[in-house]
């Protein structure tokens, strides 16, 4: 497919932390030159989640078909789970019991050992242990993309950087190079894709989520789904960065990124 301009990552109202109307959202992705956008409010099933019991699928379906039809921006409809392994079995439960038409999974870790992953978490216990822990939630992550079709795209890969203390906000690959790489070959194999989240260029982190170096390692062990979203949680931010995360791809090597149609692939050319 020719080049566009997408936003694969947007929340609203339908999601515990974000107040915006879906029309909102989309009125702002048009002013961002976005061509096509795709919703990917929270559905998350573990207790500790601020978003449990939150989601209310058939209200945001309707939402988001009522925009469907009217020209402009293509609206897309996604959702993004909160994945751990307790949360596993209830996840393939609710999709089994809600079978919603939807476009595209985005499957997160935001729960870590049943605590949330923030910065209470990152600020109280030794760093690398609480980010081991979280690579092996985000290993089991991507075993039931691949086995169980659970998501189609890994969000935010190294969401942990926004949590740890201080002010210098980076992390070392490099410190978990064969855990990364492992967890990156697991997923192109599995044809798992990656996102590119834009968040961290507006948010001081100074880069996306993750960075230029684990994209390029992923393009280089055969990943070739490749997702870019703002994760916006506010209208302002639809289609914030989307060409900075475009840049990423292709200096990591890929020539196209991906946007989906019922769950399944299409890739956009970069030029
Ligand atoms: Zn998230
Ligand atoms: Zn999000």
């Amino acid at each position: 497919m020719a080049a566009i301009r997408v936003d694969y990552h947007i929340h609203t109202r339908f999601s515990v932390d974000s107040r915006s109307l879906p029309a909102a959202c989309r009125s702002a992705a048009r002013e961002a030159g976005v061509d096509e956008m795709c919703f990917t409010d929270h559905l998350d099933v573990h207790p500790v989640d601020p978003g449990f019991g939150y989601f209310d699928p058939e209200g945001y379906i309707q939402a988001v078909e009522a925009l469907a039809g009217s020209p402009g921006v293509r609206v897309r409809r996604g959702v993004e789970i909160g994945f751990d392994r307790r949360s596993q079995c209830d996840l393939l439960a609710y999709l089994r019991t809600h079978p919603l038409p939807l476009d595209f999974v985005l499957g997160s870790v935001h729960v870590v050992e049943d605590r949330p992953l923030d910065t209470q978490l990152l600020s109280g216990n030794d760093a690398s242990t609480v980010i081991n822990a979280y690579f092996d939630e985000v290993e089991a992550a991507v075993r039931a993309a691949s086995d169980h079709r659970l998501f189609d795209v890994l969000g935010h890969l190294d969401v942990f950087k926004r949590y740890l203390p201080g002010s210098r906000k980076r992390w070392e690959p490099a410190d978990f190079r064969d855990r990364m790489d492992f967890i990156l070959g697991l997923a192109a194999a599995g044809g798992v894709g990656l996102e590119i989240n834009t968040s961290g260029l507006r948010n001081g982190l100074g880069e996306t989520l993750p960075g230029l170096d684990i994209v390029r390692r992923f393009r280089e062990r055969g990943g070739e789904i490749l997702t870019v979203g703002s994760d916006a949680h506010r209208e302002g931010d639809v289609g914030a960065d989307i060409d900075g995360a475009v840049a990423v791809a292709k200096a990591a090597g890929f020539r196209a990124f991906t946007i989906f149609r019922q769950r399944k692939p299409v890739w956009v050319d970069i030029t």
